[in-house]
């Protein structure tokens, strides 16, 4: 972050609008990061427009953010109702009948210095993989398959150290938590709806003013209010990329019930004739979810089929949503920076919205003005990290689809065969060839979260590199055998993740 010299540059007014899970994890990151510095932040929320009320599951850079605002795990836990997730499981996406857990983490260890992966697909086509498949060489997946959690080792040395995970948790409930954080350090909160938004001759905000009249100016405005974009698009016209011809499911309907208790370690996300449904854990309910194109399927019957496979009665009427998948042509125009769904959403496939939430609050840090006076250069380059972190989540997203051998319905067809993006094509044609990931080590799903799903959805590659070759079978087999022996025995050892939840409960 740039700092400011008191002399000749004055400390900037933030006015965040919309009180989500975006507005409220911006003002507590603001607040926290920027004490000290003179910079004022109030937000304002209407209660009576409500917030999305859905965006349960995480993946692990929210425990950096977390951490970095102080938050004691256990204290947040039981107060959010959240449960650890260590993946997510998929079923029957690659073929129906099939399931894999994309965990986080890598698959095995290099042998002979070639990834793990080569000696795997060698030994397959072999016909010489141990029982469990994948999953049995996966430390976070048998624990989650057993209903198991521990905290990975700080010891690089140690086994336990080769995982990582996230949270499942209650999103209203998380705002909250957050807003008493942000409040304790100085946010200012109005409740009330915005009318208005006026905009100078520059293009630049000046205010917004209140259903009741009042007016609130500001020299940085932060657009969180949800799909809307009512500052971002309302007032400015940026304009959105719509890319929901790789990305067709545009709906969904939610619906919390009462979950299993314990409740399991991860999420669940199972293909459907038109779309997926999500199963959220959490401690005090269990989110269930239908993401669906409405060129195959009807709200109605969309809801009938999620309402049909729920185990428990549902606590609440089901919540229909709309959404355009795609991302706003600017995120940072003049003053106005939009964080959250105001700036793009892809659909909840890998839990990603808030971590783009996260990364939008990182850059705007990194950038934040040191005046009153916009450098246009602090947009410029806000704009290009985060197209290139949506572009990067969005092909991620859609491998999940294209990467499917179902031809049982329309949209399963129209998936299979759908024109992709250049730059996941190339992925795809390197991995189908060769096996190549390494034009992965960039943004947040790295080389394992590929693998998990080419492998996973029966994606194999053609050919292996040659050196996997020089190590002998029986050397090979006898490694798998004994990493899923150590995956099975550290699983094995970990307390029942309920345990952990009640043990939580009990110290706040
Ligand atoms: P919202 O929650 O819509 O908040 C908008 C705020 O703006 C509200 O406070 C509202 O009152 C305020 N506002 C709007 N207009 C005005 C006005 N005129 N005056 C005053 N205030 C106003 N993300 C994940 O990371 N994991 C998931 O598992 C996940 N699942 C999802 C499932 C679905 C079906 C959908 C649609 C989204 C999901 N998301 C998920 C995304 C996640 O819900 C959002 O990224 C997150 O909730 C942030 O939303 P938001 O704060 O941008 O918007």
């Amino acid at each position: 972050m740039k700092l400011y010299n008191t002399n000749t540059q004055s400390p900037v007014s933030v006015l965040i609008v919309g009180g989500g899970t975006a507005g409220w994890m911006t003002a507590a990151a603001l607040s926290a990061k920027l004490a000290g510095t003179g910079v004022s932040i109030r937000l304002v929320e209407s209660a009576e427009i409500g917030t999305v009320g859905v965006g349960e599951a995480t993946v692990p850079h929210i425990r950096h953010f977390n951490a970095s605002l102080g938050f004691d795990e256990a204290d947040f836990m039981s107060r959010t109702e959240a449960t650890f997730k260590l993946g997510i499981e998929f079923r029957d996406w690659g073929r129906k009948g099939d399931a894999y857990i994309h965990p986080f983490a890598a698959f095995g260890r290099d042998i002979g210095g070639v990834p793990f992966h080569h000696h795997w697909t060698r030994a397959r086509r072999a016909g010489r993989v141990p029982a469990g498949g994948l999953d049995a060489v996966s430390l976070p997946i048998q624990a989650a398959r057993l209903g198991r959690f521990g905290h990975p080792s700080p010891d690089p040395n140690s086994f336990f150290s080769t995982f990582s995970y996230a949270y499942q948790f209650d999103a209203g409930l998380y705002a909250a938590y957050l807003r008493s954080y942000a409040e304790a350090r100085g946010v200012v909160r109005t409740e009330g709806k915005v009318r208005d938004v006026s905009v100078s001759a520059d293009g630049h905000v000046q205010a917004v003013t209140m259903e009741n009249g009042e007016r609130i100016e500001a020299d940085l405005f932060i657009d969180c209010s949800g799909f809307r974009g009512l500052i971002i698009e309302g007032a400015l016209k940026t304009g959105y990329e719509d890319w929901t011809h790789f990305l067709p499911c545009d709906r969904a309907v939610a619906v919390p019930c009462a979950n299993d208790a314990p409740p399991a370690p991860y999420t669940r996300a199972t293909a459907r004739d038109a779309g997926w449904m999500w199963r959220i854990p959490l401690q005090h309910r269990a989110g269930n979810g239908h993401v669906y194109c409405s060129g195959f399927i009807t709200d109605d019957a969309a809801e009938q089929a999620l309402l049909a496979q729920l185990d428990h009665p549902p606590q609440a009427t089901p919540r229909r949503l709309r959404f355009t998948t795609g991302k706003r042509k600017r995120q940072w125009v003049g003053n106005v920076v939009a964080i959250g769904l105001s700036a793009g959403f892809l659909e909840p496939l890998e839990s990603t919205s808030i971590h783009l939430i996260q990364l939008g609050i990182g850059r705007l840090l990194d950038l934040f003005p040191t005046s009153r006076d916009m450098d246009p250069l602090d947009a410029v380059e806000f704009n290009r990290l985060m197209d290139l972190e949506y572009e990067r989540v969005r092909d991620f997203i859609i491998l999940h689809y294209v990467a499917t051998q179902r031809d049982d319905t329309p949209f399963w067809n129209h998936c299979r065969t759908m024109a992709i993006p250049d730059s996941l094509a190339t992925k795809m044609d390197l991995f189908k060839e060769r096996g190549i990931v390494t034009l992965y080590r960039d943004g947040m799903f790295l080389e394992p979260s590929w693998i998990a799903v080419y492998l996973g959805q029966n994606i194999l590659p053609d050919q292996v590199d040659p050196r996997a070759a020089l190590v002998p079978d029986a050397e090979i087999d006898r490694l798998i055998a004994m990493e899923a022996e150590n995956c099975r025995r550290a699983a094995s050892s970990m307390p029942a993740h309920g345990e952990i939840l009640s043990r939580y409960k009990a110290q706040v």
